[in-house]
């Protein structure tokens, strides 16, 4: 199809092709000067007293920082079903078992009235995610945490840029938050990640464990000009560092967020006006933070025609759309390991069978958006 508008594309500009060029000229590709300057920029981004961790995936950092707080074997953690599975996964490294929790139905975030009654003795920490850039209800989550002794470890990776209260996530009470710069995401660098955290020795124990567990900093061994061939090895770390190629990317990537955000809140608010005489739900939003539009979702609750037909139809007519996210009760690995059962996450269950992810990204123009619209109307008619 020729003019097919797909789901997402990214926005890479010259002064990010430029600098990779650069980074590739320079004789260093792994991490070094770029990297530290990447993270640098994204403290200065983010404001506030923390320490930044570049990696080479949000699933690497969240790795990380569960290994950071001692996670172990049969530990639970709790978090939602209604996330992407590496938010789970990382729990099953260490042999513990994450606790899923329903949804709130209209934010779609994790139903915080339902934590303190899956925590038992075993609970060790929650891992909310903000889904498609809207903040969960963090106070609840940090009160909780710290009435019964346990960390928190936010899935950032749909909120940059995303505020809470007017913080911007990253700069919470959490122990650790990490965003992802998946070739999809705000921010992307192809492949990447940053673990954010205002705890020293979380940090100090991410950048040992980011690369194989040397207890050397890694851009002291690259880039001091002492000998740089001594190291030792204290624990059995990671392959997860940033390549100086990615940070190249992220630095200019990092520079436009707010820009990129306007674009798409901006974009966004266009759709709602378009959409709302349409017989569906419009994506939850906070008056008064910050919402990072990773995702534009709607529902079609009250529609006769089916979510996978309108999907089908709107490819017909040239756009393409997505569906965040098919709940992990639903995926076999979780579902038979768990023997979960769909009656127990009724929200999240019935959002999954009407939800439909729109385009929603800076290289779309006026008339990319208006295409996505005049075919919903039609369709929908
Ligand atoms: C994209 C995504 C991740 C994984 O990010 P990677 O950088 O690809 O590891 C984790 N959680 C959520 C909610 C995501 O959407």
């Amino acid at each position: 199809m020729k003019d097919f508008l797909p789901f997402h594309l990214p926005d890479i500009g010259n002064d990010e092709i430029d600098e990779v060029l650069k980074s590739l000229k320079s004789g260093w590709l792994t991490t070094g000067k770029q990297t530290k300057k990447f993270e640098e920029k994204f403290i200065e981004f983010l404001g506030g007293d923390i320490f930044a961790i570049a990696v080479n995936s949000a699933t690497a950092g969240m790795h990380l920082a569960l290994e950071a707080i001692g996670l172990k074997k049969d530990d639970e953690v709790i978090t939602t079903s209604y996330t992407f599975t590496a938010t789970a996964e990382v729990i099953r490294y260490f042999g513990a078992n994450p606790v899923f929790i329903d949804i709130d139905p209209y934010t779609l975030n994790i139903d915080t009235t339902k934590i303190e009654e899956a925590i038992t003795s075993k609970t060790k920490a929650i891992m909310p995610v903000h889904f498609a850039g809207l903040s969960c209800n963090m106070n609840d989550i940090l009160k909780i945490a710290k009435k019964y002794n346990l960390k928190v470890i936010e899935d950032a990776a749909h909120a940059l840029p995303t505020t809470y209260k007017g913080n911007l996530i990253g700069t919470l009470e959490s122990d650790a938050t990490i965003f992802s710069f998946y070739a999809t995401k705000t921010l992307t660098t192809g492949e990447g990640g940053m673990l954010i955290t205002k705890n020293k020795e979380i940090a100090d124990r991410c950048k040992t464990m980011r690369l194989h567990g040397i207890n050397r900093d890694v851009f002291d061994r690259y880039l001091s000009k002492k000998p740089a061939w001594y190291y030792e090895v204290v624990a059995p770390g990671y392959k997860y560092n940033m390549t100086d190629l990615a940070a190249s990317i992220g630095i200019h990537q990092l520079k436009k967020q707010w820009n990129f955000q306007e674009k798409r809140e901006k974009m966004a608010k266009i759709y709602d006006r378009e959409l709302m005489n349409l017989p569906i739900k419009l994506p939850p939003r906070s008056n008064s933070d910050k919402h990072s539009w990773h995702l534009y979702t709607i529902q079609l609750n009250f529609s006769k025609l089916g979510r996978d037909s309108f999907i089908q139809k709107l490819y017909e007519y040239g756009v393409g759309c997505s569906v965040h996210f098919i709940p992990l009760h639903l995926h076999p690995y979780w579902k038979n390991t768990y023997q979960l059962n769909a009656s127990n996450y009724p929200h999240a269950t019935e959002v999954y069978n009407n939800i439909i992810s729109l385009p929603l990204y800076t290289k779309m123009t006026n008339n990319d958006l208006e295409k996505v619209i005049e075919n919903i109307k039609k369709i929908l008619k």
